[in-house]
Order: C-alpha cells, then structure tokens, then sequence
C-alpha cells in the first residue's frame, strides 16, 4: 500500500522515518527555510524551520497546469474590476453597509476616485488558491478556493522547498527517481521581477521600496528573499511599520511620499489587510499613501477586487462576460476554476441562500469578508449563525460557497516540537501573478510560479501562518 506516494518501507520503518525527519529538517535550515519562533517573533538571534510536509503531494498534472495557465487571466480581471468604480460600488454596496472593514477602504477608494488617481503605474502581485475537487464518480476538477490581492504570501519560503524535497528524497532508494520529478519554482524572483519592474517605471534611482510590515515578524524570511532579489539590482528596500510612517511620512506639493527623508516608489502591503492590523493612526497613513503618487501594491481598489464578495459576484451569469466581452476563451477558462457560490444579500435570492444552507449546512462553507485564516464558518455553525442573522441585513456580511472535497493522501507535517505522526492531508494549490500595467499598456503580465499548502484533514480551516498548514511541493501525477 502506498500513501500518496509514500512508499510502505518508509510508513513502516520508525528508525529510518525518525532518520529522514532529522535529515529534512537540517535540509530547511540549510537551504533557509526559516521562521522566526513564537517565543522570539521580532528576533533573528535563535530561529527555526518554518512547517513543512516531510514528502511532495500528489497533484494532478493537468489541473496544476491549468492553474499556472489561467493566472495571467486572473491578473487581467483583477486588474479590470479595480478600475471598474461603478462595478465596485454595486457590488459591495450592500457589504459595506455592515461590514465596517470594507467599509472603510471602500471610503478610502471613493476618496482618491474624488480627488483624481495620481499614479498610472499598477503593480498587482497576487495569488490564486486552488483545491482539487473530487466528484462521487471520482472526477477531479480545479476549484478556486479565493485570490489574495493584497501581501499574499509565502513566495519566499516555498523557492527553497523544491531543494528540500529533492534532498530528503535522495536519502530513500526508492524515492531517488521521484526527486527529479520536484519542479523548480522560484516566486520570490518572479515578485521582485514585477517590484522591479514597475520600480524602473517610476524613474527614480533613489526612490526605495517601502514593505509595510507588521508589528509581529515572524514570516520576515519570507520576505526577505523578495528583498534580497530587490538588492541584487540595486533597488533600495526599506521596511516600515504603520507607525513609523505615521511618525515620519508626508506628501509633497506633488504628492510624492517621503517616509523619514526617503522618497518612496512602491509601497509594498505585506500588512493591512485584516482589522486588527488597524489603528486610527494606521487608517490616517492608508489614506495619505493611496492619496500619493507612490505606486501602491496592491492599490486599494486592487486590494477591494480580492474581496470575498466579488468573487461571490464573478460567478454570477454574465458578470465575467462584462469584464472580457470579446474573449469567450478566456472567460470559460476563468469560469471553469469557480465552485457555486451564492448571495445572501436582502430578497428572494438571498432567501433561498439561506433556506439552502440551513438544510445541508455540510456541503458548504459560510464566509466573512476577511482574510487570514480562521474566519470561515462550516457545519453545524453555519446554521447557528444563519439562524442569528437571517432575517436581518447582517446576513450580508457572508457569502455562501460550495464546499471543495479534494481527495485525502497521507503525509507527516513538520513542526518544531510536534512529534511525527502519518497524517491524512488536503492540499491547497496557489498560483503567483505579477503584473504590471503602465497607463493603457500591460508591460508585464506573468505566472511567477506556484504555493502547495497541506494541512491535516482534522482542520477546515487555516494557513501556515495561523499554524495549521504546511509548505510542501507538488509532485505531479
Ligand atoms: P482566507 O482569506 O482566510 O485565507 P479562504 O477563502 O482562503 O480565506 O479560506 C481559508 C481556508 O478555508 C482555505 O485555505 C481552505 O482550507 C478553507 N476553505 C475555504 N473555502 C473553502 C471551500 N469552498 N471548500 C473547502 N474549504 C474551503
Ligand atoms: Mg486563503
């Protein structure tokens, strides 16, 4: 019996497993997949390995390549529906209604509509999540799970796990030949391609990089290999929390963004995209950079194009159709990557939302306009929290979603601390999309490579950062 491409000589074999974890984990210092620890968050004096799954998963070869095919599509849409403000409003204007954190970046957006854009350079870095849905007759599809618009992460890290698989694997005869099967993958390269890029565009050589960053800094290898690639051509990078920008940022009579002396090019979000991240300071700062001429990634109608709403909205009949009226190509290949997923703003449609999830609760998946992890609804909670809020316009907080079934395979997730147990795993695939729009004219529009997460399937829930997931990398079947 295999697990998902384990062979049995390893399952049964407790010395040579407890053998290849110590190999796998050295392998993730040595080729520097590290996380700060919990203990320690903003220091780099003792780190560790960040998560990872001890062997690839399986993926099917045909659905990850057509994820990496329809990404550059995906960077078009939502580059399309971030410059559609009629669009925009309609669509969320029933979410901001009750949803106060979409509410305040849509006031944000209205705000720089009113006052003229500054900037038409566009940087969109994204990612476009994915988990193999398996029918009842054993049919396989890809299904979008969402995309991250704004600091979507992990394209750091997961450039260095091909080298670790590839170095556990050599260490099992019988896995030997499947190392070679580990595709190279580099997004950080990629990323800093389109920051490069659109960094050039703004014409300045001393204008910097600014990551907005957040208080806690776990995952700041993450990023710094995004940087380094970034130091490698000579473009300075220089990392700010809301707080420092507030203490030190200002506009010029151009609108040019100087934080502590330094003009800025891009602001770089890999902060600001849940509440919590959030003070009265941290929305003052928001405002007076998407007010700037500084070149924002993602800018706040960019950042509102990832909500959960839209992408609720795209699967509407005709709604893709609008956005791409003379490519039937390219809407079915968007289309085809969409579970059901329905409304539950105020009347009869979103009435049969409700009286749907309220008779099968299990098949789908309730969601809040957040990001993060941890904040989706499944189960038995979907009707405790339909029943609450049906009747009244805070339903329209939520969108409803078909629940994906990937099908289970079997992997050991590495954690500093946790001992190794065989575990049954769902994984979740992500395509990177940089892109970079300069007035009228896409100058860039790329798949930079791809993200596989595995989780346990005790959890519904959850990425790497929230804990529950590990990197991993696809080997294709
Ligand atoms: P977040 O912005 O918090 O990451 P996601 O939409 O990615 O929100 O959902 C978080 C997690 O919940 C996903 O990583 C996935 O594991 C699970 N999930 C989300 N939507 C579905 C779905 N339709 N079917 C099955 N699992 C889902
Ligand atoms: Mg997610």
């Amino acid at each position: 019996m295999e697990f998902g491409g384990i062979p049995q000589e390893v399952t049964a074999d407790g010395q040579l497993l407890e053998d290849l974890a110590e190999v796998a984990r050295d392998a993730a210092l040595l080729h520097g997949l590290l996380m700060r620890t919990r203990d320690a968050p903003n220091s780099s004096e003792v780190v560790g390995h960040a998560p990872f799954a001890l062997f690839p998963s399986p993926v099917p070869k045909s659905l990850f390549l057509q994820a990496l095919a329809a990404q550059p599509l995906f960077n078009r849409l939502v580059d399309r529906i971030s410059r559609d403000p009629e669009f925009l409003e309609n669509v969320l204007a029933s979410t901001i209604k009750v949803d106060d954190f979409t509410a305040r970046l849509f006031s944000i957006y209205r705000h720089v509509l009113q006052e003229g854009p500054k900037q038409s350079i566009v940087l969109g870095l994204n990612r476009s999540d994915y988990m193999v849905d398996q029918d009842r007759d054993g049919g396989m599809s890809l299904k979008q799970i969402e995309i991250n618009t704004i600091a979507a992460s992990f394209g750091g890290l997961t450039s260095q796990m091909p080298d670790v698989h590839r170095y556990v694997m050599a260490f099992v005869i019988t896995l030997f030949q499947n190392a070679k099967k580990i595709l190279d993958n580099n997004p950080a390269a990629g990323l800093a391609k389109g920051l490069a890029k659109a960094w050039e565009l703004y014409g300045s050589e001393r204008a910097v990089v600014m990551f907005l960053v957040e208080e806690i800094q776990r995952n700041i290898y993450d990023h710094r290999y995004i940087e380094n690639e970034l130091w490698k051509r000579n473009i300075p990078v220089i990392r700010r929390r809301f707080e420092e920008v507030f203490k030190t940022g200002s506009l010029d009579q151009e609108k040019r963004l100087f934080v502590g002396g330094k003009e800025v090019a891009i602001v770089y979000f890999r902060n600001g995209y849940m509440p919590q991240n959030y003070t009265e300071q941290s929305w003052e700062v928001r405002l007076m950079m998407e007010r700037s001429l500084a070149i924002k990634c993602p800018d706040i109608g960019t950042h509102l194009a990832g909500t959960k709403k839209v992408q609720q909205e795209l699967a509407r009949p005709g709604v893709l159709e609008s956005f791409f009226p003379n490519e039937p190509d390219a809407v079915d290949q968007i289309r085809a990557t969409f579970a059901g997923q329905y409304t539950l703003d105020m009347g009869e449609e979103g009435d049969r939302t409700v009286a749907m999830a309220l008779a099968e609760p299990d098949v789908f998946v309730l969601k809040p306009q957040r990001e993060g992890g941890g904040n989706n609804i499944y189960g038995s909670e979907i009707c405790q929290v339909l029943e609450a809020v049906k009747g009244g316009s805070e339903r329209t907080a939520y969108i409803l979603m078909d629940k994906i079934r990937p099908r289970p395979s079997h992997n050991y997730l590495l954690r500093p601390g946790e001992p190794l147990r065989l575990n049954a795993c769902l994984s979740e695939l992500g395509a990177f999309g940089a892109y970079v729009r300069h007035g009228k004219d896409m100058v860039m529009n790329e798949c930079v490579g791809h993200l596989l997460r595995t989780k346990s399937v005790e959890y519904s829930d959850g990425g790497v950062a929230a804990g529950v997931a590990v990197l991993d990398n696809p080997l294709l079947v």
